[in-house]
Parts: C-alpha cells; structure tokens; sequence
C-alpha cells in the first residue's frame, strides 16, 4: 500500500545533518557513531532506500531556515533574511541533484502526480541488461530492484526566507507549492508555536500572494491568534501537514478539538507525527525514553482515530511523521527503528475496525485527493 508522509526535512538532514540519504541506514548510522553535535546522532530513521522499503513513495519535503528573532532562540535561526535565502537555495540544489540522480522526482502538478502514482502502482521491470544502469541505493546484488524515484511535493516550513514577496514568486517557479508561514516564535510574517499574536501586514500581503499564486496554506506551527486569523484571511487549500491532538497531549503546538474541526470544514488533510513528545503526555527531552513510558507506535493511531471522530469520517486524516526532523530514535516510539515501519500503520488500522477504503484513504489517499483537488 503506498504511503504518503507530509512532512519531511529531507533536505536539512543532506546539507545541516551532512547525511547521504541516498545510502542504506546503517552506513548512516555508523557514519555517525561517536558524534555529539546533535542529540539524534547515530540514531536517524530516514534515508531513500528505506522509503521505498516501506513503501512510502511520495512525500513533502521541506525547504527550511529561520531567523533569530528578538530575544526567541530555543531553536537555530539565521542572522538575516538573505541568509536564510540562501539555505533554502542550497536545499533545492541537493532536491535538484536528487533528481538527477534519478533518486528523487519533484510533483507539482495533476499530471505529474497521476504519473508518479502510475509508476509506483506498476514499476517497470527491471531486465538483466538495464540492471546494471540501474541504481539502487542496495548495496547487495541480490536486493536489486528498479530504483523508483520517491516522489516530493516542495514546502516552506516558515516563510522567513521569503525577503521579499517576489521571492514566493520565484520560489513558486521552481516547484514550490506549500507554505507554512511561521516555524516557531515569532517570525517576518507570522507567529509560531510558543508565540501569540496575529499576522502583521507583510503577513496579510503573503497570504494574499499564496492565494493568488495556488499555493497551499500549511496551517501546522501557526499559533492560535495566527491560526484564526488565516482562516479569515485566506480561502484557498490549506492543510497541516504535521500535526497532533491537544486534547490527547496538551501544548500550544497541537492542535484543539475546535481547530480540527474548523479545518476539517475548510477541506483540510491533518498529518500525524511521530515526534515523541506530541504523542504521549509529559515527555522531557533527553529525559524521558520511549521504553520507559511503553511509547509504541500504536499511540499514533490514537491521533489519527481522533481526527477520525471529529470529521465523523476518515477522509481528512493522514501522516505527516516529520521522522528526522531534528530527533531520531531517541525521540520516537519504541518499536519504529526506521520510517519503513510506517508501513505497519494499516494493519494497525484495520486492527482498530477501520475498512480497507478507510485504511487507503489515511495511507495515501486523502492527501492525494487534497492535492487533485487543488491542482485542478
Ligand atoms: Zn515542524
């Protein structure tokens, strides 16, 4: 069954984390032994051949760089905007590689996505003599299968990198089709998780040229003020790509049951994370550990079935795992060791008595729908 992951920072974990996603884990990992400039090192989940393992085969990918603002700095921010420009820049060049690399194939369109949905329905046959050409991102001879490219929808995850708006324009051209216009604090435009307030007015004008440009509102690490706002202020697609339940583990970055609603109303897609602390209550990083509160994965579907029951249905529910978005193993549930084990979600569906059209629906095909609805 093909899984769709709605957040990942593929691109920050390449050039920021300097890991070759193209190779297998372990060698990641390994690469990695003895390392302490990150908490997550030596214990990422994510690299290409494990999502194709796992059947995850389209995804979107981010494109991310703060600024420091005021006195706001749990997390790194870039002196200025042109900087974070610049990162952003950088992250398209390594999607760009990718793609050259025939590892990666960008989706920005109906058509492309109807035919990279053809592709991993039915992978073309691998004959012994084009094999050879063939990369696998396998080392051993005998795992080789046709390499599919895995699919990325390009999102912004805070527009502080956005200098100007006809920044968003030129970033529209190369593919860019999402926006979350605040990471966390308060940014250029909006503010984020652990922030309040509402959008100032460069804020409206960028909401305004999403609008006008088609491109998709990512609701996710909005504050509350800001949340509400948008709602207002912008009527085109929105989603949140990343996303848990407050009523489940209380914070200001999960989302309450009247936001959910509000959003589902609006049409929207609500992912599922898999970072520890917004699936289980009280979690203190680089305390708590997985194993001593019995984290597993199946506490995701509680997210996902909460979701579920405030839409009275399963159309608006999906996963958006943000797997090595700055946390790996030692934040994520106990029996996931890489992101192939999404592919266990299903089956945990079903096992909680959702139908097979639910389980497709939440694997893959509510944000597909999303995105042929928008792009239509
Ligand atoms: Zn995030």
């Amino acid at each position: 069954m093909l899984i769709f992951d709605a957040h990942l920072d593929l691109a920050m974990n390449a050039l920021e984390w300097n890991r070759d996603l193209t190779r297998l884990i372990d060698e990641i990992r390994q690469r990695e032994n003895g390392m302490t400039d990150k908490p997550d090192r030596a214990k990422g989940t994510v690299c290409l051949p494990e999502m194709r393992r796992g059947g995850i085969g389209l995804c979107v990918a981010t494109q991310i760089a703060r600024i420091e603002h005021n006195a706001y700095s749990p997390v790194f921010g870039w002196r200025s905007q042109e900087q974070a420009w610049a990162q952003t820049q950088g992250q398209l060049a390594w999607y760009r590689a990718m793609e050259e690399a025939g590892q990666m194939t960008q989706v920005k369109d109906a058509e492309g996505l109807e035919k990279h949905l053809r592709l991993w329905a039915e992978p073309p046959p691998v004959s012994s003599s084009s094999s050879a050409e063939v990369s696998t991102g396998f080392e051993d001879e005998e795992d080789r299968k046709p390499t599919l490219p895995v699919g990325y929808i390009l999102n912004l995850e805070g527009a502080d990198s956005m200098v100007t708006l006809k920044h968003l324009e030129r970033s529209y051209e190369q593919g860019l089709r999402a926006v979350g216009p605040a990471h966390y604090g308060p940014g250029v435009y909006a503010n984020g998780t652990d922030a309040t307030g509402g959008f100032n007015a460069k804020g409206r004008e960028l909401l305004k040229e999403m609008q006008r440009l088609g491109i998709i509102l990512d609701v996710t690490h909005l504050c509350d003020d800001c949340f509400w706002e948008a709602l207002d202020l912008f009527s085109g697609p929105l989603w949140a790509s990343h996303q848990n339940c407050r009523a489940l583990v209380p914070h200001n970055r999960q989302f309450s049951d009247e936001q959910i609603k509000a959003i589902v109303e609006r049409g929207a897609v609500i992912g599922a994370a898999l970072d520890a602390w917004m699936l289980v209550p009280g979690w203190v990083r680089k305390k708590t550990t997985a194993e001593s509160v019995g984290l597993k994965l199946e506490r995701m579907i509680d997210h996902i079935d909460h979701v579920c029951q405030i839409a009275g249905n399963a159309r608006h529910s999906g996963i958006g795992s943000d797997l090595d978005g700055a946390f790996g193993r030692e934040q994520t549930p106990a029996d996931l060791d890489t992101i192939a084990d999404l592919s266990r979600i299903p089956a945990m569906l079903k096992a909680r008595g959702y139908s097979e059209e639910d389980v497709a629906s939440i694997a893959s095909g509510n944000f597909v729908r999303f995105l042929m609805s928008a792009w239509s």
